[in-house]
Parts: structure tokens; C-alpha cells; sequence
């Protein structure tokens, strides 16, 4: 059982008051509020021992080394990854995504095809697109039931020996909507393709093992798991990541460079060229302590109570309709009332205090499918209420009365 208001308490932000009221933030699934002991690490790192990491040998460069490698190792650990060298850290996930659609090269080869799905972000489609265009591969899509779940069907049929990727989401930004990645990557990998899973809304939402889910890519937002901005995970099998080129060229991705020849660093180091984000890396780790701590099988019990409460007072307002309105979801609830733009909502909620997503959802095919320009976007996480659900249900009745 989590003990709400105290985690409440390590999140500074739940304090403050928008537009006079106070503030109730859904939009978690955009990027998740920080724990003080996350934003005290980001201080204490440019406090106490800001120094370049892994080539100095000085005092302040080692420390600051031994915290952003410790790091690595929580992360490792959090995720059952076998060996921490198998943990790149990017930017964020778009970044991972592109770190491997770059050189997937050796992976997908002219006329062969690329399984994408319909309820992809626009960053697990657009790499894909660029990829196909520079081999000359085919971009296949798995088509969206009305329900928001994946026609699992359609994909059986679409696999083939031609099929080289499959890149899914394991959970929808859009929808909410948790895909069937199991057997996504079991039919892949009989067709001898190679998987990616985008792990951005489901990090930090639910336990996850990579070893068991054996995908042979999968990607994840630090900022969307309680980390800071401008940090991401790119997990890869062994193999996968050392069949797979570098991304970027530079500093630290290096074994020996002349002007004839160079060659490159074994893993982690040649998937990051350059200075990396040291105080993000080493508050990613605080991160994962924070939620570790928690459980996440306690994170994902909560939030799903939280979930279906909502759906519950939602539909209790005439006219509201859910896309993606299945048990197997995260907590994300993506609705429209009536013809009511979601724009109009969530600006009046807003000045009400309350924090939703309205728009695509950097997932037009989504909107697209369903023929509408877009949705709001209520999201939760673990420090959310819900009396903040009522709160949020008033105001969504308040607008609908002003804007009927
Ligand atoms: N994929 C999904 C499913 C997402 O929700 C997001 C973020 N909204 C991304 C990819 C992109 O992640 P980031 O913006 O952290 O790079």
C-alpha cells in the first residue's frame, strides 16, 4: 500500500497553485513531476563535483564517474537487464528510437519490410519512414480495431520472411491502450525480424523485465519515469547493439582513430559520443532508487484503481465518449465530449487549475483512425488523487456547460 500524501510530499511542484487554484496535474503521460531527492541530485552533482566524466583522472572526475556509472548499474538492475554494458543512456527516447533506426542498415536490406503499428508516436514512425526510404524497404502498418487494441489478426497475416523490424509501442501514448508486445515479439522473431519496443509510457508505470520480454531493442524517457529532461535508455541484446553501426561519431565512441582508419569502443561507449547529460544520468539513478523504493508492482496497482475511477465519473457525463476503453490499458483516458473541441476544454480546465493534454498527441494516424482532430488526454501517476478525479470531473462539467 502507498502512503499517497507522503509521496505527495517529496513533490514540490503539487504545492503550487495555477491560475489561483490548486494545481491537479494529468498530464503525466507528456512527461511525469520530479521527486525532491531527483531534483536534489541535479543540485548536488553541480554543487559538489561537476567534472567530465570517464577521461579524467582527477579527484571530481572520478567521483562524478563512479555516480553516473552507479547509475547505469540501478538501471541495469531495475529492469533485469543482464549486463550494464547492454544499457546505453541517449538523450531520451527519441533519441534511443533513432539510435537504432540509423543503422538498422544492417538489419533491413532493400524490398524487405518494416512492421510498424497504427498507434505508433510520430517518433517511432517517422526513423522508420527514413530508414525505408535510404534502403528502399517497405513500410507495412498493423491496423487499429475500434476498441483501440491492435488487430493481432492483421499482423499474423502481415508477417512474412520478407518482415526485417517490427517497431511497436508497448503502450499508446494516444490511447492508453497496453499492446500485446509478448506475442508481437514471439511472431517477429519466428519470421527472424528483429524487434523494438517503445518503452516510453510504460516506464515507469509498470515492472518490467527485459530478459523476459526478449525483445532485442527497447526504449525508454528518463523524464517520463520521475528523471529529469534530456535523459533516455536505450536497452539492446548484446548482440544487437554490437551488430549495430554507431550513430554518432565523436569523442568517447572511440578505441584507436588515425586519418586512414578508425575504430570503435566497445559497448556502452559507442553509442555515446560526446559529453553526455552527467547530472541527468546521475539523477536518473535517483529516480529509479525513488521508484524502486515505492514497488512498481504498488505503482501499477494504484494507478490502475486511479483509472478506473475515472472512467467510471467520466462516463457519468452526457456525451463524453473514451477511445481506447479496454481493461488492458495504462492510465491514460483520451476523450471528446460531443463535438466540443478539445482545445476550448482544456483551456477552461486549465483555468481551473488542472493540468490535461488536448491535441494529437504527436499520433495523428491515431486521430486520423477515428476521424477526429484530436482528444484530451487525462493521464495519472502514483502522486494523483482521487478527490484531484472529482476536481477534475467539476470542472469538465463546468465546461461542458459553458461551451454547449
Ligand atoms: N513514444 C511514445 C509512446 C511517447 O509517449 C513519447 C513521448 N510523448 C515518445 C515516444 C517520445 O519520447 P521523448 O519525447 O521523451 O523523446
Amino acid at each position: 500500500m502507498l502512503d499517497i500524501q507522503k509521496i505527495r510530499a517529496d513533490f514540490p511542484i503539487l504545492k503550487r497553485e495555477v491560475n489561483g487554484k490548486p494545481l491537479v496535474y494529468f498530464d503525466n503521460a507528456a512527461t511525469s513531476q520530479k521527486p525532491q531527492q531527483v531534483i536534489d541530485k541535479i543540485v548536488e552533482y553541480y554543487t559538489l563535483y561537476n567534472a567530465n566524466i570517464h577521461r579524467g583522472v582527477h579527484a571530481l572526475s572520478q567521483e562524478a564517474t563512479d555516480l553516473f556509472e552507479a547509475s547505469r548499474e540501478k538501471v541495469r538492475a531495475f529492469f533485469n537487464i543482464p549486463q550494464a554494458k547492454q544499457v546505453i543512456i541517449t538523450s531520451g527516447n527519441t533519441h534511443s528510437i533513432n539510435a537504432v533506426a540509423s543503422g538498422a542498415h544492417v538489419f533491413v536490406k532493400k524490398d524487405d519490410e518494416v512492421i510498424v503499428s497504427a498507434v505508433e508516436h510520430h517518433s517511432n514512425i517517422v526513423p522508420w519512414q527514413m530508414l525505408c526510404e535510404r534502403v528502399g524497404a517497405t513500410l507495412k502498418v498493423i491496423p487499429v480495431l475500434d476498441s483501440g487494441e491492435l488487430d493481432m489478426k492483421a499482423y499474423e497475416e502481415l508477417l512474412n520472411d520478407n518482415t526485417a523490424f517490427v517497431v511497436v509501442n508497448h503502450v499508446s501514448n494516444a490511447l492508453g491502450v497496453t499492446n500485446s508486445v509478448e506475442e508481437i515479439i514471439k511472431g517477429a522473431h519466428k519470421h527472424g525480424a528483429m524487434i523494438l519496443i517503445d518503452g516510453a509510457q510504460s516506464c515507469g508505470h509498470m515492472k518490467l523485465d527485459m530478459q523476459a520480454l526478449d525483445a532485442d531493442f527497447y526504449t525508454m524517457s528518463g523524464h517520463k519515469m520521475c528523471g529529469p529532461t534530456g535523459i533516455g535508455i536505450l536497452y539492446g541484446k548484446e548482440e544487437a547493439l554490437n551488430a549495430l553501426p554507431p550513430y554518432q561519431g565523436g569523442g568517447e565512441m572511440i578505441d584507436q582513430v588515425t586519418f586512414e582508419h578508425t575504430t570503435y569502443a566497445g559497448l556502452p561507449h559507442k553509442f555515446e559520443a560526446g559529453t553526455p547529460n552527467i547530472a541527468g544520468g546521475i539523477a536518473l539513478g535517483a529516480a529509479v532508487d525513488y521508484l524502486d523504493e515505492l514497488g512498481m508492482d504498488n505503482i501499477a496497482a494504484y494507478e490502475h484503481e486511479l483509472l478506473i475511477y475515472a472512467t467510471e465519473q467520466l462516463k457519468a457525463i452526457e456525451g463524453l465518449k473514451i477511445y481506447g476503453d479496454v481493461a488492458n490499458k495504462a492510465a491514460v483516458i483520451s476523450f471528446n465530449v460531443t463535438t466540443l473541441h478539445p482545445y476550448d476544454i482544456g483551456t477552461i480546465v486549465d483555468k481551473l487549475g488542472i493540468a490535461v493534454r488536448t491535441g494529437h498527441h504527436c499520433a495523428q494516424p491515431v486521430m486520423e483512425r477515428y476521424s477526429i482532430p484530436g482528444t484530451v488526454r487525462a493521464s495519472f501517476a502514483f502522486y494523483n488523487t482521487k478527490e484531484e478525479i472529482d476536481i477534475m470531473v467539476q470542472a469538465l462539467q463546468r465546461a461542458v456547460s459553458m461551451l454547449s
